[in-house]
């Protein structure tokens, strides 16, 4: 077995922690702003120094190789630099990172590889600053159209398209990863819940991310006066609303253990607190591994009742998507490497969804989840123990070692 360096990476980790300071152990690095072009020329300087071969594609995503002794294609390690506002120094950011501290150990110990070995960082993750989330790796594996996402601007009206020409990180289509040029993709992730230290385990073997749908749930009624209006003559849609959220907390609740839903978004028409609401929406987030649970939950949504204190009620589908397995012999080295290197693991589904998920339909992937201290994630209070995130890329190296000797 080989071993990463302890040291070096906490090193990194401190490095990049500047980049994006929020002040209270967090960073707001939004995708492509000043703060992520540090991260980025950082990751380029020491890309350089160890004698790497840089590229940029057509998105800013970045590519830094060691080359293999034969001509075969590359195993790509990678994860995204872009944190969300006031977000922590471990999400994404852990991936390249140990990605790197990867290429680094194989480098500085000069240990041969077959297969050239590649760093990478996606392009705006996040979607905090262009929605939506996973948008490069989303364009690089067809999910989304590049024109339309060109044209995806932020708060100050500046577009992605203008935002990354302007980054000098434009590269070539060419470089793109994809399926002739790369053999294999592996991203090491925090959890970002609770699971993993609740149990006292070190590693997650992730074997897929969940699949989920997302509804939107309308009550309508009637506005009228908050002061004159008798409670027995209202309709009022939030009331209705309610009604509906407390009953869905108890139909979902019974579904299945592993099942999370989540109400995460209310609009409330007019929103003023001297007039009864005639139009309320909410959002509903579930997610399962099973499609089958998924499936149990759109039957309980079909089966709202169409009134609720005399308002209507409706609802659609906003998006939905399939659980996506990872390549389950990469999935058994992970566990094989946690095992030999003597960390206790636990295999799990990832909830959140990520880079890794895309590429999976174009290359064989899989992920690696290190804990999140009592599960915070997308806060400046997010931390993963620097044992933890070594022993991560600890597995992250061997299992990259065993897929190049595959
Ligand atoms: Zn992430």
């Amino acid at each position: 077995m080989h071993i990463t360096s302890k040291e070096r990476l906490q090193e990194k980790i401190a490095a990049w922690s500047a980049f994006g300071d929020a002040g209270h152990g967090g960073i707001t690095r939004l995708s492509l702003s000043a703060p992520a072009l540090q991260a980025r020329a950082e990751f380029a300087r020491r890309a350089k120094e160890l004698g790497l071969t840089l590229e940029t594609d057509d998105l800013g995503n970045m590519y830094a190789t060691r080359s293999g002794s034969e001509k075969l294609p590359r195993i790509a390690m990678g994860s995204h630099m872009d944190s969300v506002v006031c977000g922590g120094n471990y999400d994404g950011i852990l991936g390249v990172l140990t990605g790197l501290e990867v290429v680094e150990t194989l480098a500085r110990e000069k240990i041969p590889t077959r297969h050239p070995i590649t760093a990478m960082v996606w392009t705006n993750e996040e979607g905090a600053r262009f929605p939506p989330a996973m948008m490069c790796s989303g364009i690089v594996t067809g999910k989304f159209d590049k024109a339309a996402m060109m044209a995806v601007k932020d708060k100050e009206g500046v577009a992605f398209g203008e935002a990354l020409e302007k980054s000098g990180y434009l590269g070539d289509l060419s470089k793109r990863l994809n399926p002739s040029d790369y053999a294999a993709y592996l991203e090491l992730h925090i959890e970002q819940g609770p699971v993993l230290e609740d149990a006292g385990i070190t590693l997650g073997v992730v074997e897929g991310v969940v699949g989920m749908c997302n509804y939107t749930i309308q009550t309508r009624g009637q506005s009228d006066h908050a002061g004159t209006t008798p409670m027995n003559k209202r309709q009022d849609a939030l009331h209705a609303a309610s009604q509906l959220i407390c009953s869905l907390y108890v139909s979902l609740g019974a579904i299945d253990p592993d099942l999370v839903f989540t109400f995460g978004h209310i609009d409330c028409h007019p929103n003023v607190h001297t007039v009864i609401p005639d139009e309320v929406s909410f959002s509903l987030d579930a997610r399962h591994r099973d499609p089958a649970v998924v499936g149990r939950v759109v039957e309980a949504i079909k089966a709202l009742p169409r009134e609720v204190v005399g308002c209507a009620v409706s609802f659609q589908e906003a998006w939905s998507r399939n659980t996506v397995p990872f390549h389950k012999p990469f999935v058994d080295l992970v566990q094989k490497n946690a095992e030999a290197l003597g960390y206790s693991w636990k295999r799990m589904y990832s909830g959140p969804g990520h880079d890794a998920q895309y590429v999976q339909d174009m290359l064989p992937s899989t992920m690696i989840f290190v804990p999140s201290i009592r599960g915070h994630s997308h806060c400046e209070e997010e931390k993963t123990n620097l044992d933890d995130c070594w022993k991560g890329a600890n597995v992250l190296l061997n299992t990259v070692l065993d897929i190049d000797r595959a």
